[in-house]
């Protein structure tokens, strides 16, 4: 198949400098990491300062950015900024960004179209929550979201997908391996139908959603999980087993 492994660490708005030089360390020396793409997203007042500091083959992402390169919109970040700095990846999408403020399947779709336009590849989240999962919404939610961005005709080699459910993110509660493969080959399945089979084959669907050192090998096992978006636990020593999932 040739999907090369990828593992993100979504940091939040989380870290200060002293804790950032602690993880900058360990990232530092997780040796070879050839057959892995590593992003770490920092906040982004850190960005530069860990991006001086890590090793060139650990890329830098920002969390977010809006949908225009610059003007009157105070407290955003626009992808030319972020572009400017030497980063290349950007996530968008992420669970926090549509159900704590509100972003819209329409203006995640924006964002994604113009972080690609800007240069910028781009981390896509979705993922239903738990209630939808429970009232049997969990295909309909993830088409509908990827949907948004099918429509627009976005470059796919400039994304990667990651399915997060929204009621695994933070909780402890995993999705089995068998759940998360489940709806990955969905995800797959709608790519061949709405977009082609080629892009259906080379992009890369990445799991998210209380991953760890101890259930990275498992999850990483199934041949439609292409690596991991970690939060919690991207910002401790572990993270590096994580990374090595497949290894
Ligand atoms: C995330 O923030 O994308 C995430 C998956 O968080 P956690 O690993 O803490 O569940």
């Amino acid at each position: 198949m040739g999907r090369k492994f990828f593992v993100g660490g979504n940091w939040k708005m989380n870290g200060d400098k002293a804790m950032i030089d602690g993880i900058v360390a360990f990232l530092n020396q997780s040796g070879n990491t050839d057959n892995v793409d590593v992003v770490v997203a920092p906040p982004a007042p850190y960005l530069v300062y860990v991006k001086e500091q890590l090793k060139s083959s650990v890329e830098v992402a920002a969390q977010n950015c809006y949908k225009v390169p610059k003007g009157a919109f105070t407290g955003e970040i626009s992808p030319a900024m972020v572009k400017d700095l030497g980063l290349k990846w950007v996530i968008l999408g992420h669970s926090e960004r549509r159900h704590v403020f509100g972003e819209s399947d329409c203006l995640i779709a924006d964002k994604t179209v113009h972080a690609i336009e800007s240069g910028l590849d781009v981390v896509f989240c979705i993922g239903e929550k738990l209630e939808e999962r429970e009232a049997g919404h969990t295909k309909n939610v993830n088409f509908r979201q990827l949907q948004a961005i099918v429509d627009r005709k976005v470059n796919w080699d400039k994304i990667v997908i990651a399915y997060e459910p929204v009621w695994a993110i933070g909780t402890g509660k995993t999705a089995s391996p068998e759940q998360a493969q489940e709806v990955h080959a969905w995800i797959r399945e709608f790519l061949k139908e709405k977009v082609s089979a080629d892009v259906a084959e080379k992009v890369r669907i990445i799991y998210g959603g209380s991953v760890t050192a101890e259930n990275c090998v498992e999850l990483g096992k199934k041949p439609d999980i292409d690596g991991f978006l970690v939060g919690g636990a991207s910002l401790k020593p572990d993270f590096v087993k994580i990374i090595n999932a497949r290894n």
